[in-house]
């Protein structure tokens, strides 16, 4: 008999090797150390939820540059005198946004479709469409508390990344010893090539739609690549609208402004929660920052004020790279001269390429630059198996989330270069979040000392319960108590961090069991 045909036929359920089932490679690892229970296994290894939706936005209308080739059959095209100069919005990519009524009142003179601006350049006027953007949130484990993760604008995100990113949430949330579990989200737009007015349009739109599925007590994002305290502030104020009780609702997203509920310390906290731990790595040796040099791989919120920080207290930044490019200093690199270099308005990219207080190099040989420290503050998977074979550094800590892949970790532990791993390294921003969190909610605000105090203890007191894991020395001082958490043997870093989690994780479901 034939077999019937079925259209619809779902593919084999064979297992295959994606960036999700790398990043739980560890979890894994941990889980079969510790002998985790079965059932609180299978609550883990996939997500609660993952939500997918889409959202829609008009966009502007756009003038184009055209190649200096094609402007030539322009020659004869005259200026347009602009009136009002504020209208136009520069982007990243070279196009240029007409916003408002940018060229009302001004002599504009068109000619098939382009006009030429007061730069010489002729360009191409391209009428706003309306666009649909892919966006995501993974709502990851709340078995310690609400979901909680960034929100990510980048081109290059999938569902499987925000798997991995909040699963990874959980774990940190745990590490952290923050009352939280894992979620993450975002849309898939290269934020850069939208106008300020289009992204607060995407956002309000991505907020409408996400409303049903988040609340204070229930799922809070925060910042991260490619957003920032006032995108948070969008997401706050769409979402809180026309609610009766609006203030105790302040508490739906974290890392706004402090003047809105903010927390102080919050936009510092990450890149200072990587340098608390590294002076606590250096502590632990007898050793200081003073002298150490560090090169940095990505400039936005975390690499920039981890360098900052690790500058301030005596440290060399020999080199940076962004996605733009690479410089390199060997006598150091002036910190707080690239910060305004960076962030001036004219450098649209906001990038460290160009910088005229150090050389160019190419990315490649940035990986071979010889420090005492390497911070990955950029993406996830930029080190790999054979960028580790390459490093020329003695510690890694990891600014951002999964830079390190499987592999790499395999030629780090035979090359001897030590890790802090982003689990314990880059948890100052959740960490600073729940304070933010908190202080919304009790209608407080703290000081940035306050929040530093705490942040330090926090992040120090973990690291060392995850030294000792590592180091397998069970002990109890005055600041932390490993005894509960060693496993009877030696295991590295970023294992004996997700043996931390996992028996955080594992009690509330060992104590509390399962909702039916
Ligand atoms: P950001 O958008 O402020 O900065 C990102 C930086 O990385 C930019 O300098 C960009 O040029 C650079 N970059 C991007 N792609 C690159 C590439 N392919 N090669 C080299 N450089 C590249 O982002 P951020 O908030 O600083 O986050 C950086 C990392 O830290 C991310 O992995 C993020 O998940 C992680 N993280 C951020 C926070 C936070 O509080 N912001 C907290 C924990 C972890």
């Amino acid at each position: 008999m034939p077999e019937p045909q079925n259209f619809m036929r779902v593919p084999d359920p064979t297992p295959k090797r994606t960036l999700y089932t790398d990043a739980m490679e560890i979890f894994h690892r941990a889980a079969d150390t510790i002998g985790l229970a079965p059932r609180v296994r299978l609550e883990l290894e996939e997500p609660d939820y993952e939500h997918i939706f889409y959202v829609t936005a008009k966009l502007k209308d756009r003038l184009r540059p055209l190649h200096p080739e094609a402007a030539r059959s322009f020659g004869d095209l005259p200026v347009t005198q602009v009136r009002d100069p504020n209208g136009l919005e520069r982007l990243a990519d070279g196009q240029i946004l007409l916003n408002g009524k940018a060229l009302l009142g001004s002599d504009v003179v068109i000619r098939r479709g382009h006009l030429r601006l007061p730069d010489g350049g002729v360009y191409q006027l391209i009428p706003g469409e309306s666009q649909r953007f892919k966006a995501y949130r993974v709502q990851h484990n709340q078995a310690r508390g609400p979901y909680k993760g960034g929100i990510r604008y980048h081109r290059e995100v999938s569902l499987d990344l925000f798997k991995a990113l909040a699963a990874e949430m959980t774990w940190k949330t745990a590490i952290a010893e923050v009352p939280f579990g894992g979620g993450k989200g975002g849309i898939q737009i290269d934020p850069r090539q939208y106008g300020k007015e289009e992204l607060e349009a995407i956002t309000l739109r991505f907020m409408y739609k996400l409303k049903r599925l988040i609340g204070p007590n229930i799922d809070i994002p925060a910042p991260d690549v490619g957003t920032n305290g006032e995108i948070m502030a969008l997401m706050m104020r769409q979402y809180l609208d026309g609610e009766r009780e609006r203030h105790v609702g302040r508490a739906i997203v974290t890392g706004k402004d402090v003047r809105i509920g903010g927390s102080e310390g919050r936009v510092k906290a990450t890149g200072q929660g990587v340098v608390y731990c590294i002076e606590d790595y250096y502590a632990d040796r007898g050793e200081t920052l003073k002298g150490k040099t560090f090169s940095v791989q990505g400039f936005g919120n975390v690499g920039s004020n981890a360098a900052e920080i690790f500058a301030g207290l005596g440290g060399r930044l020999l080199a940076v790279n962004d996605s733009d490019g690479t410089i390199f200093n060997p006598d150091g690199i002036d910190v707080p001269a690239l910060l305004t270099y960076v962030q001036d308005p004219k450098n649209l990219k906001r990038s460290v390429a160009g910088f005229p207080g150090a050389q160019k190099i190419e990315k490649k040989d940035f990986w071979e630059v010889q420090t005492e420290v390497l911070i990955p503050a950029a993406l996830g998977g930029e080190i790999t198996g054979e960028v580790a074979e390459r490093l020329r550094c003695k510690l890694i800590a990891e600014g951002a989330n999964g830079p390190t892949t499987p592999e790499a970790d395999r030629v780090l532990l035979k090359r001897g270069i030590d890790l802090i791993p982003d689990i314990i390294a880059n948890a100052g921003g959740v960490t600073v979040s729940y304070y933010e969190w908190i202080q919304n909610k009790r209608m407080e605000s703290w000081t940035e000392s306050e929040v530093n105090a705490k942040l330090e203890h926090a992040l120090k007191r973990n690291y060392r319960i995850i030294r000792d894991i590592s180091r397998n020395t069970p002990r109890k001082t005055e600041m932390h108590d490993s005894r509960p958490f060693c496993v009877g043997k030696q295991v590295e870093p970023r294992l004996a961090a997700m043996i931390l989690a996992l028996k955080r994780i594992e009690a509330h479901y060992v104590i509390e069991g399962f909702s039916q």
